[in-house]
């Protein structure tokens, strides 16, 4: 059961749907990529859709990166056999990269919110065994200034749109940002890892909600999984029994194939 207050929307599902549909008739459907037309509503345009990279087995059997061989399943990658990270398993729908970056981008830059329902179905689809086995999600939170000047929360918009089509309840605050971290993308992976560490914190009210559940973090990308680790490390130390991720796109790592 979706707890409405914890989730903090309050608003009806009729009346989410309802509005989505009057948005429909009176603005043109957008392409989720590249805001281009397209016939309905969360669609990406014909050229957007031959360039995204959605991601398939066989993958490894934690952080999720691609193969580029066969696998018995089960198998890990070169990277996770190396150095476990904190969370079980990582699963993302696209491969950041080319059409899994425009989406990305538009949808926290360019306050594209109108992608969060079809993001939530393809994160439904890609984390299918993560939701089932699943008791709350969990997005990761921005810094207040970030939050501030972007006015929302991307991980905390495809959060509740998954929860509504799961479920699953959501606690959206959970999670704090103590330090506003600057950007990762010019960082190192042993630097990203540096740069979040002791970031995040589990809110005091929340412990008694995390204790013994199993949590899916959500995110918008994975990169090294330094921030995901850093949220699912204080997850756990808060009691969660548990923490799988779920991303919109992940990053490549070439070396990853190798084991
Ligand atoms: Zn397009
Ligand atoms: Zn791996």
């Amino acid at each position: 059961m979706v707890d409405r207050a914890e989730s903090g929307r309050g608003e009806p599902r009729l009346a989410g749907r309802a509005r989505r549909l009057l948005l429909d008739a009176f603005l043109p459907p957008l392409c989720l990529a590249c805001a281009g037309p397209v016939q309905q509503s969360g669609q990406l345009c014909a050229s957007c859709w031959n360039g995204a990279r959605f991601i398939a087995p066989p993958l490894c059997a934690c952080c999720g990166a691609p193969f580029e061989l066969a696998m018995p399943e089960g198998t890990l990658c070169g990277a996770c056999l190396a150095e476990p990270p904190p969370f079980a398993r990582a699963r993302a729908a696209l491969s950041y990269e080319g059409v899994g970056r425009d989406l990305v981008l538009g949808f926290k830059m360019a306050d594209r919110t109108y992608c969060a329902p079809a993001f939530a179905e393809w994160l439904a689809r890609t984390g299918a065994a993560l939701l089932a086995e699943a008791d709350l999600l969990v997005p990761v939170p921005l810094h207040r200034w970030r939050l501030l000047a972007r006015r929302f929360n991307q991980a905390a918009l495809m959060a509740h749109e998954l929860s509504r089509r799961t479920g699953l309840q959501v606690l959206p605050d959970a999670l704090v940002r103590l330090r506003s971290t600057p950007s990762q993308a010019s960082l190192r992976a042993a630097e990203r890892a540096a740069n979040v560490r002791g970031a995040f914190a589990v809110r005091r009210g929340a412990k008694s909600k995390l204790e013994g559940r199993r949590v899916v973090l959500i995110d918008d990308v994975l990169t090294t999984g330094a921030t995901a680790g850093a949220c699912a490390r204080a997850l756990l130390k808060a009691g969660a029994s548990s923490v799988d991720v779920l991303t919109l796109a992940r990053r490549d790592r070439k070396s990853d194939g190798i084991i």
